[in-house]
């Protein structure tokens, strides 16, 4: 069975028959180039995010991630820094090159993080805030869009096409796990969404193993399963003492183990198809 979808979306329509590459300050995501994007969960300080940068970057990742607004469960619970962890990005983008990833959760707060991001985060909690999403297609800065915790495909593709109606083709998809009966880890880790997306859009796919998994144990083999069924990135969240982390501890690979990691990833999304993987960025 194939999904078909009600309404042909403009990221299906593609004449030649090309996938989108989204090209951000050097790196290159989709049609064969594979993006290895990590960095703490959270922004937390300025050593912890020079040191997760560096170790990354290390590594041979192509872009760092790093949340200052924060999606949480909890009011109670840390929001992240704001503009303040905004500044210390820049500070993180400046020393090692790498583009940053980071999530606007309000249309407010677009004009201060475009200053720094290269690209934009919508997190799986606002895959579905449309105006948000409209708002960034003006914005015009690539976007990695999550998919929501209980949002099908087609309502992923179908979200995306707000930021492409409004002229915004760079835009990355992410599975991050979705909702199930299953209680053993965070979220169910939805592998062959990369494949039927592949089959849905042209857009470039990358997975998010560290969300779903909840563990770190588990963040190794997911991310290879990820890289071998054909995604074209990982994002992953790192950091130099996860047992100290503010936000996702037990999920965050720690740095000093990152280079075995990102060799490893690189490998099989070789065998996956995609191009030297250490050139990529
Ligand atoms: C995150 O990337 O830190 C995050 C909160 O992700 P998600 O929206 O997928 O839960
Ligand atoms: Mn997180």
């Amino acid at each position: 069975m194939t999904i078909v979808m009600k309404e042909e979306p403009a990221s299906a329509r593609r004449e030649r028959g090309g996938r989108t590459v989204v090209e951000v300050d050097g790196a290159r995501v989709g049609g064969g180039h594979f993006a290895l994007i990590a960095g703490p969960c959270t922004v937390e300080s300025r050593e912890q995010m020079l040191e997760a940068a560096r170790a990354v970057r290390a590594a041979g990742a192509h872009m760092l991630r790093g949340g200052a607004f924060k999606p949480r469960t909890s009011p109670h619970s840390f929001q992240g820094l704001g503009v303040e962890g905004l500044r210390l990005l820049q500070e993180a983008k400046e020393e090692t090159g790498l583009p940053v990833v980071t999530e606007v959760m309000d249309a407010r707060d677009i004009e201060d993080v475009r200053e720094v991001a290269d690209v934009i985060q919508v997190g799986a909690r606002n895959m579905q805030n449309y105006t948000l999403l409209a708002e960034l297609g003006r914005a015009g800065l690539p976007v990695l869009l999550k998919r929501g915790l209980a949002a099908t495909l087609e309502e992923l593709v179908m979200a995306s096409e707000y930021v492409l109606e409004e002229g915004n083709e760079r835009v990355i998809l992410c599975e991050r796990g979705i909702r199930t009966f299953e209680a053993a880890y965070r979220f169910t880790l939805d592998l062959l969404a990369v494949p039927v997306l592949r089959e849905l859009t042209h857009l470039p796919i990358v997975v998010d193993p560290s969300h779903a998994a909840g563990r770190r144990e588990l963040v190794r083999p997911m991310s290879l399963a990820a890289a071998a069924a054909g995604a074209d990135g990982i994002i992953v969240e790192v950091h130099p003492a996860p047992g100290l982390a503010i936000c996702d501890g037990p999920q965050a690979l720690p740095t000093e183990s990152f280079a075995r990691y990102a060799e490893d990833v690189f490998r099989v999304a070789e065998v996956a198809g995609h191009l030297g993987c250490r050139e990529c960025g």
